[in-house]
């Protein structure tokens, strides 16, 4: 294993720049912290590029074992001081184990209306935070995955990653411009339900058994505009007492989604 201590070391320099946007785009790879998530990448069939651990993971077990898949995968293994691994994830207390992994995202074709599938499309989805939380919610509802229309948020951050709390690796991502998502929708087959705050149908009175949906959530500031508003089938409201204006977005999304999901989701028998 090679040991690297300096901030100037070319490969952790270039893992360094993953923080922005443009070198994530540009090498197709993201980074994920911490030792369960880079095994649940693993599991998922994620392929890595660098595993990171600290001096102090020298001898776990666990951490070895996934230095030797790392290896076995074609990897690059570094065991590294804390100074490097709090400069790569921009933490004071870093976790031992840091994974970088090539980027997956599927085409706008892959989404194919079947039996009660459920779908999410975000317009424009802006904050890193929403974004990582609605892949989680999405993720524990059992929805087949979520589309990302027009400028949002990048999927890969560290701050959506992390948000995500290792669901990234479960929750299929596809990427549209809206004219795409509308020329594609025209196809859909689905039932697509809109939520909007002049929506005049309550979000509890559909039947989401019938038939895939295709849940359509506004952005945060704007909600959603007129040409995919008029795309939908449904326009659903959520219905609020008291002062707010709306429910914050990933909120708005996890209470939509729990009520498509309702049918599906029995609690277990754990007697
Ligand atoms: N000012 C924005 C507007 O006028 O739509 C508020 C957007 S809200 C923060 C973000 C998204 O969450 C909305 O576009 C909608 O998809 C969903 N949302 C929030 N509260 C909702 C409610 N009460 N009923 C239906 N959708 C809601």
């Amino acid at each position: 294993m090679k040991e690297v201590t300096s901030l100037t070391n070319p490969i952790i320099k270039d893992i360094r720049a993953l923080a922005l946007k443009k070198f994530r785009d540009r090498e197709h790879l993201f980074m994920t912290e911490g030792l369960k998530l880079v095994i649940d990448a693993f599991e998922a069939g994620w392929t890595i590029r660098t595993l990171l651990y600290a001096k102090a993971g020298r001898g776990n077990d666990a951490v070895e074992r996934l230095a030797a898949r790392t290896v076995a995968a074609g990897g690059l293994v570094l065991v590294v001081s804390e100074k490097v691994l709090s400069a790569v994830t921009r933490r004071d207390n870093p976790q031992m184990v840091v994974g970088v992994f090539e980027q997956k995202t599927l085409p706008l074709d892959a989404v194919r209306p079947a039996d009660a599938d459920v779908w999410v499309a975000l317009d424009r989805v802006r904050d890193p935070g929403n974004l990582g939380t609605i892949l989680r919610t999405a993720d524990a509802v059992g929805a087949k995955g979520v589309i990302l229309v027009g400028d949002c948020t990048d999927s890969f951050s560290i701050e959506t990653v992390r948000a995500t709390m290792g669901s990234i690796f479960a929750v299929p991502i596809v990427r549209a411009s809206p004219e795409a998502f509308l020329a594609w929708r025209r196809g859909y087959a689905g039932r697509m339900v809109g939520t909007h705050l002049e929506g005049s149908v309550d979000y509890r009175t559909v039947d989401y058994r019938k038939g895939p949906t295709l849940l359509m959530m506004g952005n945060e500031q704007q909600g959603l505009p007129e040409n995919l508003a008029s795309a939908c089938d449904t326009l659903v409201r959520i219905p609020q007492a008291g002062r707010a204006d709306s429910l914050n977005l990933a909120v708005a999304t996890g209470v939509m989604l729990y009520e498509i999901r309702r049918h599906a989701l029995p609690l277990e028998d754990r007697s």
